[in-house]
Order: structure tokens, then sequence, then C-alpha cells
């Protein structure tokens, strides 16, 4: 079978509404909505729009949820891949793949290119990572330069792409007219959990009284990902006790278990 090429999304109904928190990232990115909307009012007077924003923050705080955010905002088409997916790559697929997603995006404009995991392709070149594959991670690293570089400024493709270490990134990237806006997008604080939770239990049947407030003072480091594991296996495990509404020990038990997985990935790292 052929492999996916990469993953297009035309009628995304994500809107910040679904975004909890993230104030200041949101407020950011705000601007490239603006940008996809109306292109013309910025390039007629002589403005450049931007190419290419950088998402990075730690796992599951919302990054890509954020980039389907601004496809949803603008109403713009959505095209999506994976740096990991370039890792196992035969020679030239990595950048024929890069060559025709940009193509599509073009066509489409305007739209949005989002690359998961950018860092995956987009580490420092000439590190080697001992696997004798890095020759076409280059390539394929070198041909999304190029083709950043190659769209002018009124191509109206905004590349969007997610990290969790800026810091090994190829400088070549952050370089002017390439990804030179970084978007910090962080774990949430107190007030933001129970606004990711308020998001995540708006389509639960809860007990009246169920104190969300309590609930985000009980998930210190839990990112946005976590919460939304919380609400559902709160859920599922309501429902499994024949329950009509998910209470306070349902989410309590919930949260146990993810503190527990939490434990256990933190071991492996450290
Ligand atoms: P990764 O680095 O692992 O790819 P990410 O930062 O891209 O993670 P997402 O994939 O956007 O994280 O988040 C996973 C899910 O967690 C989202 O689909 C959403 O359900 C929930 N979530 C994360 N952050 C938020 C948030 N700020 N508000 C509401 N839901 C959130």
């Amino acid at each position: 079978s052929k492999a996916k090429l990469f993953d297009e999304k035309n009628d995304i109904k994500i809107t910040f509404n679904d975004v909890a928190g993230l104030e200041g990232a949101k407020e950011e990115i705000e601007e490239i909505v603006e940008f996809l909307k109306n292109p013309e009012k910025y390039t007629s007077i002589g403005g450049k729009i931007p190419k290419g924003a950088l998402l990075v923050g730690p796992p599951g705080t919302g990054k890509t949820l954020l980039a389907k955010a601004v496809a949803g905002e603008a109403k713009v088409p959505f095209f999506s891949l994976s740096g990991s997916d370039f890792v196992e790559m035969f020679v030239g697929v990595g950048a024929s793949r890069v060559r025709d997603l940009f193509k599509q995006a073009k066509e489409k404009s305007p739209s949005i290119i989002f690359i998961d995991e950018i860092d995956a392709v987009g580490r420092a070149r000439g590190k080697s990572n001992f696997s004798g594959s890095n020759d076409e991670r280059e390539n394929t690293l070198n041909q999304l330069l190029t083709e950043m570089d190659g769209f002018g400024s009124n191509t109206n493709v905004i590349v969007l792409a997610a990290t969790n270490r800026a810091e090994i990134l190829d400088k070549a990237l952050l370089r002017a007219g390439r990804f030179d806006r970084q978007i910090y997008v962080d774990l949430p604080d107190v007030k933001e959990r129970e606004a990711i939770f308020k998001v995540h239990l708006r389509n639960i049947k809860k007990v009246d009284n169920l104190d969300i407030d309590f609930l985000a003072k009980q998930t210190p480091g839990f990112s946005g990902a976590d919460i939304a594991n919380v609400c559902n296996e709160a859920a599922l495990t309501a429902a499994r006790k024949g329950k009509t509404a998910v209470d306070m020990q349902d989410f309590l038990d919930a949260v146990d278990r993810i503190v527990g997985g939490l434990e256990k990935k933190n071991k492996i790292i450290t």
C-alpha cells in the first residue's frame, strides 16, 4: 500500500473556545488568524506576512490543539505531518514528501501547514544520530528550508511547527523569514487547570456540586492532555459502576491512576 504523504483537513471545527488557558499564546497566534483571514489587508500596504511560527512547550500542553484552532478560526485548510514519520524513510522520499506538501498547501491557500515533532527532522545538521540515516534527514530538512525560502510573502501559507526541545533545532530553521517567531505553551497553573477541566467536562454528565476548583488543586504538574484523560477515565469508571452522573470519587480515582502513570514515566526518564 502507498504510504500516506500527509494529512489534509478542510473542515476543522476546533476554535479558541476549545483551548483553555494559554492566554498569552492565544493572543500571539491570534495575529496569524488575522493574516489568514484577510491577507490582502496586510500585503496591499506592503507588509510581509510571517512564514512560520514555532510552538514550544512540554508534551500534551495543547500545541497541536492550538494549531488546529488557528485553522478552525480562520476557516482554512490544515495540512499536517509529523517529523517522526521521516525517521524511517527511504532516500529521497522525505524531501519529495515535503515538496508535495507545500505544493498542495499553496494550491489551497490561504492555508496552514503543521509539522509536529519538528525536532525529529530539524535537529542541528552534522550531529550524527549513530543510525546512519542522517543523510536522508538532512535532505528532508534542506528541502523544508528551501520551500520556506521559496514562497514569497504573497503565498499565504503559514507554517506552524511544534517541539518540546527548541534548543536542539538547527539554527537555520530559526532564521528570519523561517520560524522567526516562537510561541511558548507551558504547563497550566491551577487557574488554567480549572479552565481545562471545564472544557473537558462540557459533555460529561456530572453531579451538580462537583468542586472543579478542588480538582484543579489536586492536579499539579498535569498537562491539558492529562486532564482530558482524567475526565474520560472518570466517566468510564462511573459508567462501569452503573452510575448516571460522574462524582468526585470517580475523578479522584482517575487522578490517582494518572499520577501513578506519570510517576512510572518519570522513573524511566531519570
Ligand atoms: P505533544 O507535544 O505530545 O504533541 P501537544 O502539546 O501537541 O502534545 P495536544 O496534542 O494539543 O498537545 O493535546 C492533547 C489533548 O489534550 C488535546 O486534544 C486536548 O484534548 C487536551 N488539551 C491539551 N491542552 C489543552 C488546553 N489548553 N485546553 C484544552 N484541552 C487541552
